[in-house]
């Protein structure tokens, strides 16, 4: 169906349609691990993975949850200071590995809070998503209005999946969607383009495997270099080639054309904070990143689904 040119639904649209405003998310570290650093299936994490797992490492600095929590909705709090100001994100590590005794704490604590916060994000691995963990989430689904099942994808290519030391497959992925189809939670993809190994239509392909398992929404990542991780060491030593942001917007404009018009867009670029940040340099700030984005859509007289195939996700497992 034909959209105004340069349309998308970003989460920021979504956000106000059903709440009035908008909620920001509070990062919440549970201080776990992963199958891809403890041992399991690898040591020292995907290549460009830091040692707080993706995370903002408040458990290793001695912050409860509890800490965590009322700093963060003191944040959300300055832009809404009244009624609902957050989506609880348990963002580090998996949070569904190795077992699911501390997710249980974690969202028992959490439901308490969903007058304030009526969105709970939960990430992890797509090999880490039991049946166990589907029933789990699928149990708090009335004490939230929504639950997201966050899963890396970061590519569709199992020969990259092991260039970057991350152990997962595609076919995880689709298993883990129709785990959470299944209960009726909302899947967020997330995506990652400019990775060593990756053909130019990676991101093409992760948008139409996402599109293909049903998700309801999708978050757009650069590959970056930041301090504490195995690519800081290979960058170092021999340099990495990276993206520049006008390939990325490029690499974006194209796979948005490709993504159903009702995927939500919960990211349009990455960013890092500044002290772990290392390449690469010359980037503008990201807010001007998706202007470009917005723009190149405009020239090129696109829309967000100008060119989804409609997909019903019928994956057996
Ligand atoms: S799977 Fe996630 S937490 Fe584990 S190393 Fe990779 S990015 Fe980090």
């Amino acid at each position: 169906m034909s959209q105004p040119i340069g349309t998308l639904l970003s989460l920021a649209e979504s956000l106000r349609n059903r709440y009035g405003r908008k909620l920001r998310r509070v990062m919440l570290d549970l201080g776990l691990s992963c199958p891809n650093r403890d041992g399991a299936k690898g040591f020292g994490g995907c290549v460009y993975c830091d040692v707080h797992g993706s995370g903002t490492g408040a458990q290793a600095e001695g912050q409860s949850l509890a800490e965590q929590w009322q700093r963060g909705l003191a944040k959300a709090r300055r832009l809404q200071p009244e009624g609902p100001a957050a989506i609880a994100y348990l963002q580090s590590y998996s949070n569904t590995y190795p077992g699911l005794e501390p997710l249980k704490a974690a969202l028992e604590f959490l439901a308490e809070q969903s007058q304030e916060a009526p969105i709970l994000a939960i990430g992890t691995r797509p090999d880490c998503f039991s049946p166990e963990a589907a029933d789990l989430l699928a149990a708090y689904r009335n004490r939230f209005d929504q639950v997201w099942l966050e899963l890396g994808l970061e590519t569709a290519d199992d020969r990259v999946q092991a260039l970057i030391g991350r152990h997962d497959s595609l076919e995880h992925f689709h298993r883990a969607c129709h785990l959470a189809r299944q209960r009726d939670l909302a899947v967020i993809a997330h995506t990652m383009t400019g990775l060593p190994g990756e053909k130019p239509d990676g991101l093409l392909r992760q948008v139409q495997e996402a599109a293909a398992a049903g998700v309801a929404g999708i978050k757009f990542h650069q590959l970056m270099v930041l301090r504490r991780t195995q690519l800081e060491a290979v960058w170092r030593r021999n340099g990495v080639a990276l993206l520049t942001p006008e390939e990325y917007v490029e690499r974006v404009a194209d796979a948005l054309e490709y993504l159903p018009a009702d995927v939500v867009v919960h990211r349009l670029v990455a960013e890092a904070p500044e002290e772990s940040y290392l390449a690469p340099q010359g980037w503008p700030h990201k807010n001007k990143v998706i202007h470009w984005i917005r723009q190149e859509m405009i020239r090129r007289q696109g829309w967000q689904g100008k060119r989804a195939v409609q997909l019903s996700p019928t994956r057996p497992f």
